[in-house]
Protein backbone atom coordinates (compact mmCIF):
# COMPACT_ATOMS: atom_id res chain seq x y z
CA UNK A 1 0.00 0.00 0.00
CA UNK A 2 2.97 2.33 0.97
CA UNK A 3 4.66 1.51 -1.94
CA UNK A 4 2.03 2.09 -4.24
CA UNK A 5 1.40 5.63 -2.65
CA UNK A 6 5.17 6.39 -3.11
CA UNK A 7 5.08 5.15 -6.75
CA UNK A 8 1.72 7.25 -7.37
CA UNK A 9 3.65 10.45 -6.14
CA UNK A 10 6.25 9.52 -8.12
CA UNK A 11 4.52 9.29 -11.02
CA UNK A 12 2.59 12.60 -10.17
CA UNK A 13 6.15 14.51 -9.48
CA UNK A 14 7.20 13.07 -13.33
CA UNK A 15 4.02 14.08 -14.61
CA UNK A 16 4.46 17.58 -13.34
CA UNK A 17 8.13 18.11 -14.50
CA UNK A 18 7.06 16.48 -17.61
CA UNK A 19 3.92 19.26 -17.89
CA UNK A 20 6.46 21.93 -16.62
CA UNK A 21 9.12 21.12 -19.52
CA UNK A 22 6.48 21.28 -21.87
CA UNK A 23 5.43 24.35 -20.89
CA UNK A 24 9.21 25.80 -20.84
CA UNK A 25 9.23 24.05 -24.82
CA UNK A 26 5.99 25.92 -25.79
CA UNK A 27 7.08 29.23 -24.16
CA UNK A 28 10.69 28.97 -26.26
CA UNK A 29 8.68 28.16 -29.11
CA UNK A 30 6.63 31.18 -28.82
CA UNK A 31 9.82 33.22 -28.41
CA UNK A 32 11.78 32.03 -30.93
CA UNK A 33 8.63 32.49 -33.13
CA UNK A 34 8.26 35.68 -31.90
CA UNK A 35 11.91 36.58 -33.06
CA UNK A 36 11.60 34.81 -36.12
CA UNK A 37 8.43 37.17 -37.20
CA UNK A 38 10.63 40.64 -36.04
CA UNK A 39 13.71 39.47 -38.66
CA UNK A 40 11.02 38.78 -41.28
CA UNK A 41 9.58 42.04 -40.50
CA UNK A 42 13.32 43.70 -40.70
CA UNK A 43 14.63 41.83 -43.68
CA UNK A 44 11.52 42.81 -46.00
CA UNK A 45 13.16 44.95 -48.39
CA UNK A 46 10.42 47.69 -48.76
CA UNK A 47 8.45 48.96 -45.31
CA UNK A 48 5.40 50.91 -46.49
CA UNK A 49 3.46 53.44 -44.95
CA UNK A 50 -0.51 53.53 -45.37
CA UNK A 51 -1.81 56.64 -45.01
CA UNK A 52 -5.59 56.42 -44.51
CA UNK A 53 -8.22 59.19 -45.29
CA UNK A 54 -10.69 59.17 -42.57
CA UNK A 55 -14.07 60.04 -44.24
CA UNK A 56 -15.62 57.78 -46.76
CA UNK A 57 -12.28 55.89 -46.97
CA UNK A 58 -13.03 54.57 -43.65
CA UNK A 59 -16.17 55.42 -42.78
CA UNK A 60 -19.68 54.52 -44.40
CA UNK A 61 -20.85 58.59 -43.36
CA UNK A 62 -19.13 61.99 -43.76
CA UNK A 63 -18.48 62.29 -40.16
CA UNK A 64 -16.83 65.54 -40.55
CA UNK A 65 -20.32 67.09 -41.78
CA UNK A 66 -22.36 65.17 -39.18
CA UNK A 67 -20.47 66.90 -36.44
CA UNK A 68 -20.73 70.17 -37.66
CA UNK A 69 -24.11 70.16 -38.24
CA UNK A 70 -24.63 69.17 -35.17
CA UNK A 71 -22.20 72.12 -33.73
CA UNK A 72 -24.25 74.35 -35.97
CA UNK A 73 -27.57 72.99 -34.40
CA UNK A 74 -26.76 73.48 -31.12
CA UNK A 75 -24.77 70.59 -29.45
CA UNK A 76 -21.67 71.20 -27.99
CA UNK A 77 -18.23 69.84 -29.60
CA UNK A 78 -18.10 67.11 -27.26
CA UNK A 79 -21.72 66.01 -27.34
CA UNK A 80 -21.48 66.19 -31.14
CA UNK A 81 -18.21 63.90 -30.94
CA UNK A 82 -20.14 61.02 -29.03
CA UNK A 83 -23.10 61.51 -31.05
CA UNK A 84 -20.62 60.53 -33.98
CA UNK A 85 -18.94 57.92 -32.07
CA UNK A 86 -22.11 56.07 -31.56
CA UNK A 87 -23.00 56.22 -35.27
CA UNK A 88 -19.28 54.77 -35.99
CA UNK A 89 -19.72 51.94 -33.38
CA UNK A 90 -23.52 50.98 -35.11
CA UNK A 91 -22.51 51.14 -38.60
CA UNK A 92 -18.87 49.92 -38.21
CA UNK A 93 -16.02 50.28 -41.23
CA UNK A 94 -16.42 50.76 -44.44
CA UNK A 95 -15.27 47.45 -45.70
CA UNK A 96 -16.34 45.62 -42.62
CA UNK A 97 -14.67 42.61 -41.46
CA UNK A 98 -12.39 42.66 -44.90
CA UNK A 99 -11.17 46.01 -43.74
CA UNK A 100 -9.26 44.69 -40.22
CA UNK A 101 -8.05 41.11 -42.21
CA UNK A 102 -6.83 43.54 -44.80
CA UNK A 103 -5.05 45.66 -42.24
CA UNK A 104 -3.99 42.60 -40.48
CA UNK A 105 -2.10 41.16 -43.02
CA UNK A 106 -0.42 44.04 -43.98
CA UNK A 107 0.60 44.78 -40.29
CA UNK A 108 1.56 41.34 -39.79
CA UNK A 109 3.27 41.89 -42.85
CA UNK A 110 6.01 44.82 -41.22
CA UNK A 111 4.36 47.71 -42.78
CA UNK A 112 2.97 50.92 -40.68
CA UNK A 113 -0.38 52.55 -40.57
CA UNK A 114 -1.20 56.25 -40.47
CA UNK A 115 -4.38 58.27 -40.57
CA UNK A 116 -3.90 61.34 -43.03
CA UNK A 117 -7.20 63.30 -42.67
CA UNK A 118 -8.43 66.98 -43.14
CA UNK A 119 -10.48 66.27 -40.24
CA UNK A 120 -11.15 68.59 -37.24
CA UNK A 121 -12.18 65.77 -34.86
CA UNK A 122 -8.99 63.17 -34.30
CA UNK A 123 -11.18 61.44 -31.80
CA UNK A 124 -13.12 60.30 -34.41
CA UNK A 125 -10.85 57.45 -36.03
CA UNK A 126 -9.09 56.79 -33.31
CA UNK A 127 -12.54 55.19 -31.93
CA UNK A 128 -12.98 53.51 -35.65
CA UNK A 129 -9.43 52.26 -35.41
CA UNK A 130 -9.90 51.02 -31.67
CA UNK A 131 -12.56 48.97 -33.22
CA UNK A 132 -10.41 46.47 -34.94
CA UNK A 133 -8.86 45.75 -31.68
CA UNK A 134 -10.81 43.21 -30.53
CA UNK A 135 -11.91 42.91 -34.34
CA UNK A 136 -7.99 41.03 -34.84
CA UNK A 137 -7.60 40.00 -31.10
CA UNK A 138 -7.41 36.30 -32.83
CA UNK A 139 -5.85 36.73 -36.34
CA UNK A 140 -3.40 39.21 -35.18
CA UNK A 141 -0.43 36.87 -33.37
CA UNK A 142 1.74 39.54 -32.36
CA UNK A 143 0.20 41.67 -30.00
CA UNK A 144 2.30 44.43 -29.77
CA UNK A 145 0.61 45.26 -32.95
CA UNK A 146 -2.49 46.18 -31.53
CA UNK A 147 -1.14 49.24 -30.66
CA UNK A 148 -1.17 50.52 -33.96
CA UNK A 149 -4.79 50.45 -34.03
CA UNK A 150 -5.64 51.11 -30.21
CA UNK A 151 -3.03 54.24 -30.56
CA UNK A 152 -3.25 54.90 -34.20
CA UNK A 153 -1.02 58.36 -35.08
CA UNK A 154 -3.53 60.67 -36.47
CA UNK A 155 -2.60 63.69 -38.73
CA UNK A 156 -5.06 66.16 -39.16
CA UNK A 157 -5.00 69.55 -40.61
CA UNK A 158 -7.91 71.89 -40.29
CA UNK A 159 -9.40 73.43 -43.04
CA UNK A 160 -12.17 74.81 -40.12
CA UNK A 161 -9.56 75.69 -37.34
CA UNK A 162 -12.85 76.97 -35.54
CA UNK A 163 -13.29 73.17 -34.27
CA UNK A 164 -10.15 72.61 -33.33
CA UNK A 165 -9.62 70.55 -30.09
CA UNK A 166 -8.18 73.61 -27.33
CA UNK A 167 -5.88 70.32 -25.73
CA UNK A 168 -3.61 68.57 -28.14
CA UNK A 169 -4.93 64.92 -28.18
CA UNK A 170 -1.66 61.99 -27.05
CA UNK A 171 -0.82 60.62 -30.59
CA UNK A 172 -1.90 63.45 -32.94
CA UNK A 173 -0.33 65.95 -35.32
CA UNK A 174 -2.28 68.96 -36.20
CA UNK A 175 -1.06 71.01 -39.35
CA UNK A 176 -1.15 74.44 -38.90
CA UNK A 177 -4.15 75.76 -41.01
CA UNK A 178 -1.14 78.51 -42.84
CA UNK A 179 0.88 75.60 -44.25
CA UNK A 180 -1.84 74.20 -45.06
CA UNK A 181 -3.17 77.22 -47.32
CA UNK A 182 0.18 77.78 -48.65
CA UNK A 183 -0.31 75.96 -51.48
CA UNK A 184 -2.38 72.73 -53.12
CA UNK A 185 -0.96 69.94 -51.18
CA UNK A 186 -3.87 67.51 -50.81
CA UNK A 187 -2.49 64.92 -48.65
CA UNK A 188 1.03 65.30 -49.01
CA UNK A 189 2.11 67.40 -45.94
CA UNK A 190 -0.07 64.48 -43.91
CA UNK A 191 1.92 62.23 -45.49
CA UNK A 192 5.00 63.65 -44.62
CA UNK A 193 4.23 64.12 -41.56
CA UNK A 194 3.73 61.00 -40.81
CA UNK A 195 6.94 59.73 -42.46
CA UNK A 196 8.28 62.13 -40.06
CA UNK A 197 6.46 61.55 -36.86
CA UNK A 198 7.49 57.58 -37.28
CA UNK A 199 10.91 58.33 -37.79
CA UNK A 200 11.40 60.07 -34.83
CA UNK A 201 10.16 57.44 -33.02
CA UNK A 202 12.04 54.73 -34.40
CA UNK A 203 9.99 53.37 -37.66
CA UNK A 204 11.19 53.95 -41.02
CA UNK A 205 9.54 53.37 -44.44
CA UNK A 206 10.37 53.69 -47.76
CA UNK A 207 6.98 54.18 -49.79
CA UNK A 208 4.05 55.82 -48.49
CA UNK A 209 0.76 54.86 -49.72
CA UNK A 210 -2.22 57.06 -50.12
CA UNK A 211 -5.74 55.01 -49.57
CA UNK A 212 -8.04 58.38 -50.19
CA UNK A 213 -11.87 58.72 -51.72
CA UNK A 214 -10.94 62.14 -53.25
CA UNK A 215 -9.88 62.29 -56.47
CA UNK A 216 -7.51 65.31 -56.46
CA UNK A 217 -5.84 63.87 -52.87
CA UNK A 218 -4.54 61.06 -55.39
CA UNK A 219 -3.60 62.63 -58.37
CA UNK A 220 -1.79 65.24 -56.05
CA UNK A 221 0.41 62.37 -54.11
CA UNK A 222 0.78 59.70 -57.38
CA UNK A 223 2.72 63.10 -58.76
CA UNK A 224 4.75 63.34 -55.63
CA UNK A 225 5.57 59.72 -56.59
CA UNK A 226 3.28 57.95 -53.85
CA UNK A 227 1.59 55.12 -53.94
CA UNK A 228 -1.96 55.48 -54.35
CA UNK A 229 -5.17 53.55 -53.90
CA UNK A 230 -8.47 55.43 -54.69
CA UNK A 231 -11.24 54.29 -53.04
CA UNK A 232 -15.26 54.47 -54.57
CA UNK A 233 -17.39 57.01 -52.24
CA UNK A 234 -20.14 54.57 -52.30
CA UNK A 235 -20.40 52.57 -48.71
CA UNK A 236 -21.03 48.94 -50.00
CA UNK A 237 -17.86 49.51 -52.80
CA UNK A 238 -14.37 47.75 -51.39
CA UNK A 239 -12.12 47.33 -54.62
CA UNK A 240 -9.90 49.23 -52.61
CA UNK A 241 -8.89 46.61 -49.80
CA UNK A 242 -7.84 43.90 -52.66
CA UNK A 243 -6.11 46.42 -53.98
CA UNK A 244 -4.45 46.97 -50.67
CA UNK A 245 -4.00 43.04 -50.58
CA UNK A 246 -2.14 42.74 -53.81
CA UNK A 247 0.29 45.05 -52.61
CA UNK A 248 1.75 42.36 -50.10
MG1 LIG B 1 -12.45 61.36 -47.43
Amino acid sequence: MKGSLIKEEQTQEEQTQEEQTQEEQTQEEQTQEEQTQEEQRSNIETRMLLCLDFDLTLTQTHMFHYVVEAINGGFSREDAVLRAIKIIRRQGPKGGKLLWSSIASWLDAGHGVAVTSYTSFPELPQALLSLGVSALRQELQDRRLTRWLSRPLVIFGDPAPAFNPPVKLPHTVLIPRVELISGDHGKNLHIQMALDELKRRGFHYQRAVLMDDDPTNIALAAAAGHLVIPVEREAKDDDHLDRLRALL
